[in-house]
């Protein structure tokens, strides 16, 4: 498989380091506030690569990291008159119970502040080595040191990008970063040797990621934004410490989304947390938005592609339904064919830097061409057990087909669905819709087909 490589700027096939172990790193949310649609679309484009990876038999560690120390936890904490650790805590479970609601699935998720004694080791080598240095506010990076400064975004090192935060008049040069703050009063705080105080937020990472992978690993991911200074920085604290270059293999870097064609916040009013998304559809239907546009590219979330996404969502569900539905026993043997066909071009759009709106697009026309076949009555249930397994196959990555909820019937809805069919069959159908209504009211959908009354779950 090829995928886009920020560090070469080519598209690369992916080779793990070691046998078919690939380790991954994935910078994870800053837990002030509750996830937004957002770091949805990154962390759900990040499990379907594992899970296509995973399909290619490569054994992924899918590693993230969760910052519950910073300024913007400190700044929220202090106006909600709450503690970091609270808002963290309420933040994280938030976040979890997202992306389970999104079928993200992370191998390990690690917390900046479980990690305290490994980041003080990384900052000692960094002083040892003459990397770093102390000013009356704590330690800074000196970037002119590491000669491959920029090397990741591509910017000469008297070119760089000045800091998102103000610059601290301590330091050497404007674009060196902290490595540790020395504690402001009311502050949380951890003891070192450097004083009391907290990780800059650049090292959380690579003493995370270096406890778990070692020395080198094999992919690092995270959201555009990321790549300066955070990744740089990340790349800079690594080759200092050990000496050994690449530090990662292979950087991935997927684009922003935004909303209604503006960047998503707070001031704008456009903020759209996980939660909101998940009451507009289901996780299935917000996978297909994520697929239908490629990874690189910005992903406009409005109107319009909620409604793209909705009409393939029920695209998608009105097909399976169909498939279930059909019991006969005809059996067209080219079907199989064509699938394997489309199945591995499907595979192909994937291996080509994860196109994903493709892969989707010979998908769907594949749906169309088998909905032509049933129109005609052309194929049976052997069929629909050929069609229901490559389904499944593309689900196991993509895991987009609606879930099909089982009904849990009770006695008492026995009882009812028993006397709704007595009424049904004695033609008084205003007693039958009363029942349906109350089996409505329980969660119950009673259909009727010329075969009978069937039972799904609302
Ligand atoms: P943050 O919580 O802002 O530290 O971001 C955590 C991850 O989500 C990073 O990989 C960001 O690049 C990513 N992210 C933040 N905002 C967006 C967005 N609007 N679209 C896509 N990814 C985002």
């Amino acid at each position: 498989m090829k995928i886009y490589n920020t560090l070469t700027q080519k598209l690369e096939e992916i080779k793990p380091r070691k046998d078919n172990k690939i380790n991954m790193f994935v910078c994870g949310p800053t837990v002030y506030d509750h996830a937004h649609i957002g770091h949805a679309r990154t962390y759900v484009f990040f499990d379907m690569l594992v899970k296509y990876l995973q399909y290619k038999k490569y054994k992924v560690f899918f590693l993230m990291n969760i910052t519950d120390i910073d300024d913007k936890l400190i700044a929220r904490a202090k106006q909600t008159e709450t503690t970091e650790k609270e808002l963290a805590d309420i933040h994280i479970k938030s976040f979890f119970e997202d992306m389970k609601e999104l079928h993200v699935k992370v191998t390990k998720y690690a917390k900046a502040t479980d990690f305290i004694p490994q980041i003080i080791k990384q900052v000692k080598i960094l002083l040892e080595k003459g990397y770093a240095y102390e000013t009356p506010n704590g330690i800074y990076y000196d970037i002119t040191k590491f000669e491959d400064y920029g090397n990741l975004s591509k910017q000469p090192l008297n070119e760089l990008k000045v800091h998102r935060i103000e610059p601290d008049l301590t330091k050497r040069n404007i674009a060196d970063f902290s490595l540790w703050k020395r504690q402001k009063p009311g502050e949380p705080a951890w003891q070192s040797p450097f004083g009391k105080g907290r990780p800059g937020w650049h090292i959380e990472d690579t003493a995370i990621a270096m406890h778990y992978f070692g020395e080198q690993y094999d992919l690092h991911g995270g959201g555009i934004d990321l790549m300066f200074p955070h990744h740089e920085a990340e790349i800079a604290q690594a080759e200092a410490i050990t000496g050994k270059k690449p530090y990662v293999k292979y950087w991935i870097h997927p684009t922003h989304l935004i909303v209604e064609g503006r960047k998503m916040s707070k001031s704008l009013g456009n903020f759209i947390t996980i939660k909101k998304a998940l009451e507009e559809f289901p996780a299935e239907a917000l996978r297909i938005m994520f697929i239908q546009t490629h990874y690189k590219k910005e992903l406009n979330y409005s109107k319009e592609t909620i409604e793209t996404t909705r009409a393939a969502y029920e695209r998608l569900k009105s097909f399976q339904e169909r498939l279930n539905e059909i019991d006969s026993r005809k059996y067209d043997k080219g079907l199989k064919i064509i699938i394997g066909k489309e199945k591995k071009k499907i595979l192909t759009a994937l291996d080509n830097n994860f196109d994903t709106p493709k892969a989707f697009t010979i998908l769907m026309t594949l749906i169309k061409r088998i909905n032509g076949m049933i129109e005609k009555n052309k194929i049976g249930k052997k069929n629909t057990i050929e069609i229901t397994k490559f389904l499944n196959e593309i689900n196991t990555f993509f895991n987009i087909l609606p879930e099909e909820k089982k009904a849990k019937i009770t006695k008492e809805i026995k009882e009812l669905v028993k006397e709704r069919e007595k009424a049904r069959k004695k033609k008084d159908f205003a007693k039958a819709d009363s029942i349906r209504d109350k089996l409505k009211e329980k969660g119950i959908l009673m259909e009727d087909t010329p075969k009978g009354s069937k039972i799904r779950a609302l």
